[in-house]
């Protein structure tokens, strides 16, 4: 049994229809998969409809950018924290209104991003929404998908790399200024029945490994036990951009806890990411752990 809890479509920053995520899920050999599109649930119906056509499960999901924040040596930090909501009601009301909002200052960084990129790269807002379907997820992928569709550059990690990596963050970057607090979107999954995940957590992409790098002041537990203590779920212990030092400290910490820990690809289509569908999976026995937590919609299975 092949288990992905992660993947997205072209109803945010992936390269393929849900339609086509399924029938390729169903192609690679996996057997329930859950669409967790960016801070969006636009594509549960078209899955239901794929999976029960192809027999394939279905698990709803929404991938929902968040922002941490703490305290460390008396300096602010905050990072961007994505969490998975496994079978939330995208209706509750405060769930939606926090997603609402989100989608509405993606749009609104878009305008200031092409602003900071035109003068280098030029390119318009237009060439940037032209990239994506009516109503998708607005978000950095499409600006990259734009800047190569004018002949920049190849790839979408070349321009991540190039405008957004680590040495050069600031210059063309943007934050999203109407992401909820990660607590504070562990309590509004909760509310509207969903099972909040962390996904890929503490996550470093390969520009961010340099061989025997260690991790600065090690890992901050007291941040993970603040998001246990508020309803966390469990981690997404197994994706590719997890490291091996990170996955013992997460197994060791969801163990403590008695937390869920899953596995999935973050599939985002050809072209998209590199990550291909089930090269990560999920234990049955901690689907099924998802399964009785959450009670804001269901599962096809
Ligand atoms: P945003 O939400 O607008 O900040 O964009 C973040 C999204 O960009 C993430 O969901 C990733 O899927 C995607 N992304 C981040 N880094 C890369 C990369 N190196 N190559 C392709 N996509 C990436
Ligand atoms: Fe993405
Ligand atoms: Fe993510
Ligand atoms: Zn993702």
């Amino acid at each position: 049994m092949r288990i992905d809890l992660h993947s997205h479509s072209t109803r945010s920053d992936g390269k393929e229809s849900v339609t086509t995520v399924f029938e390729t899920a169903k192609e690679w050999g996996v057997d329930i998969l859950a669409l967790t599109d960016h801070d969006t649930a636009a594509g549960w119906a078209e899955a239901t409809a794929a999976a029960q056509r192809l027999g394939l499960g279905f698990v709803p999901g929404i991938e929902v950018t968040t922002k941490a924040h703490f305290v460390d040596k008396g300096k602010r930090h905050s990072f961007s924290v994505h969490m998975l909501a496994y079978l939330p009601n995208p209706e509750h009301p405060g769930f939606a209104s926090a997603l609402a909002h989100s989608l509405e200052s993606r749009k609104a960084r878009i305008l200031e991003m092409v602003d900071v990129i035109a003068p280098d790269y030029p390119i318009t807002v237009a060439e940037v929404l032209a990239q994506l379907d009516d109503g998708a997820t607005q978000g950095r992928p499409a600006i990259a998908d734009a800047l190569m569709a004018k002949g920049y550059f190849e790839r979408r990690d070349q321009v991540f790399e190039e405008l957004w990596g680590a040495h050069q963050n600031g210059r063309y970057y943007i934050p999203n200024r109407g992401t909820p607090d990660t607590v504070d979107a562990i309590k509004l999954i909760r509310e509207s029945g969903g099972v909040p995940i962390i996904a890929h957590p503490l996550a470093r992409k390969k520009s961010e490994r340099s061989g025997a790098e260690s991790r600065e002041g090690g890992f901050p537990r007291d941040h993970f036990v603040e998001m246990i203590e508020a309803g966390l779920a469990g981690f997404e212990v197994f994706h590719r951009e997890v490291d091996e030092d990170a996955r013992q400290w997460l197994l060791d910490l969801a163990g403590e806890f008695d937390l869920i820990v899953t596995g999935a690809s973050d599939y985002h289509g050809k072209g998209g990411k590199p990550n291909h569908l089930g090269e990560n999976t999920t234990a049955p026995a901690m689907l099924e752990r998802i399964l009785e937590q959450g009670r804001g919609a269901s599962a096809v299975l």
